[in-house]
Formats: C-alpha cells, sequence, structure tokens
C-alpha cells in the first residue's frame, strides 16, 4: 500500500508538518513515535552540532533527538522491522552496518544486526554530536558490503557523503544507507540523489539550517542559537 508523503496526524501541534517518508511503516506507530515528549523539538533557535573549538555548530530551527525513542524495546522493534522490509524490497546485501556510536544508533544497529545476522561496526562519535576520527567498536574487512546509518540527518553531510567516507578509509564499499529521520536540506537532497531508492528514512522532518555566520535569526538580533545537547536528555521539553 502506497502512503508516501502522506501527512502524519496532528497529535501534537508541533508534530503537524513531519512527512511520512516510508511506504511500509504503520501510521499509527509513527505517530505514537512523534508524540513522545522531547523528540520533535521547535519553537526555538538551536545549535547543531554543539561548537567545539574551532568546529562552529549550523543554526536550525527544529531538532529530532531520537533517544526517548530508543529506550523503549519495542519502539526499536517496529523501526528494525521497517528497515528489514526495505532491506528486502531493495535487495539490499551488506556484510556491515557501520553507523556513529551514538546512543540510539548504536540500539537500532544492533537488533539490525542480531536479526540479519550481520555485523556492525561504530564510529567514533563526539558528545556535542561531532564525528570523531576513527573506529571504536567492530571492524570492516577489505571489500565488505556496507549499509551506512544514522539516526537522524539533520542535513544529510552525514549519510550522504561523512559515513560512506569513512566506510571506504576501512576498506568497506558503501551499498546503501538508512536513517530513521531525514531533514529538508541541502545534505538531504544531495544524500536523496546519490541513493536513489538505496536510502531509507522512516520520516523526513523540515528543519531549515543555517551557516552561524549567514544565519537571519541571528543577524536580526533578537536570537540566540542554544546548543542541542540541552535537549538531548529523553523527556525534556523545549
Ligand atoms: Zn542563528
Amino acid at each position: 500500500m502506497r502512503q508516501s508523503n502522506k501527512t502524519a496526524v496532528k497529535a501534537k501541534s508541533k508534530a503537524k508538518s513531519i512527512q511520512f517518508a516510508s511506504d511500509t511503516f504503520p501510521a499509527d506507530q509513527l505517530n505514537e513515535l512523534i508524540a513522545l515528549p522531547g523528540v520533535h523539538v521547535t519553537g526555538g533557535h538551536y545549535q547543531f552540532p554543539e561548537t567545539d573549538g574551532n568546529r562552529v555548530g549550523n543554526h536550525m530551527d527544529a531538532l529530532f533527538i531520537l533517544e526517548p525513542i530508543t529506550e523503549n524495546d519495542e519502539y526499536v522493534s517496529w523501526i528494525v522491522d521497517d528497515i528489514e522490509l526495505w532491506i528486502e524490497d531493495n535487495n539490499i546485501g551488506f556484510e556491515v552496518v557501520f553507523a556513529p556510536a551514538q546512543p540510539s544508533a548504536v540500539r537500532i544497529v544492533q537488533e539490525l544486526v542480531k536479526r540479519r545476522k550481520k555485523k556492525a561496526a561504530f564510529w567514533q562519535y563526539l558528545p556535542t554530536g561531532w564525528f570523531g576520527e576513527k573506529l571504536v567498536e567492530g571492524s570492516i574487512n577489505n571489500g565488505d558490503r556496507v549499509l551506512v546509518f544514522n539516526s537522524v540527518a539533520q542535513h544529510g553531510r552525514c549519510v550522504g557523503e561523512r559515513l560512506p567516507a569513512f566506510a571506504e578509509q576501512l576498506g568497506g564499499k558503501p551499498v546503501a544507507a538508512a536513517v530513521f529521520a531525514k531533514g529538508t536540506g541541502n545534505g538531504v537532497v544531495a544524500a536523496e540523489e546519490r541513493w536513489g531508492e538505496k536510502l531509507y528514512a522512516a520520516l523526513q522532518i523540515p528543519i531549515e539550517v543555517s551557516l552561524p555566520d549567514s544565519c537571519t535569526k541571528c543577524k536580526e538580533g533578537n536570537a540566540t542559537a542554544v546548543p542541542w545537547t540541552h535537549f538531548k536528555e529523553a523527556g525534556s521539553e523545549a
């Protein structure tokens, strides 16, 4: 049954503009996940990743945070059920699932590789939201086909460019990419063009991304970009 681009039920006013990106994920399940407190953070001005030394985070008008979802085993199971349907529908063959060592991604990937009897490999992930520089768990063998995963592609470069490049550095061959939620920025468009049907997302979240130097809200002078880390604890509300 095709239901793409169907708008989510207005379970909460702040969830109204989220789109369903998967044809197969049951709508009632997605609506339950979106409505959990602390998942879809809107109404403010946010910085992601958090500025760390000379690495400056982008400014955003929304955040999507998966930890309140992935602390529940049943919710993780729903997500992996739908990723498995996509894998089967698209005949995606892979030896390794490669993801940042970020708690919600680790939780989903571990369930996926357990079911599919595949390997997991995790790249260093810093608490500020930046990628690190090395593999911290698992391995990729030369020539392994790699399914790249991230929980949320806020602006898309993670699954369009950066994680595939890390996998290649390790000798792997990226063959597909999956995220639970993708944003709407240029990086997401580029990832969609790169992967086509080999890019999975359950949801598409409207997220306006600005470079700090050219952020209109900040230039207007009445906004401060609050680091996303203020919102990553489960259940916190914007
Ligand atoms: Zn700003």
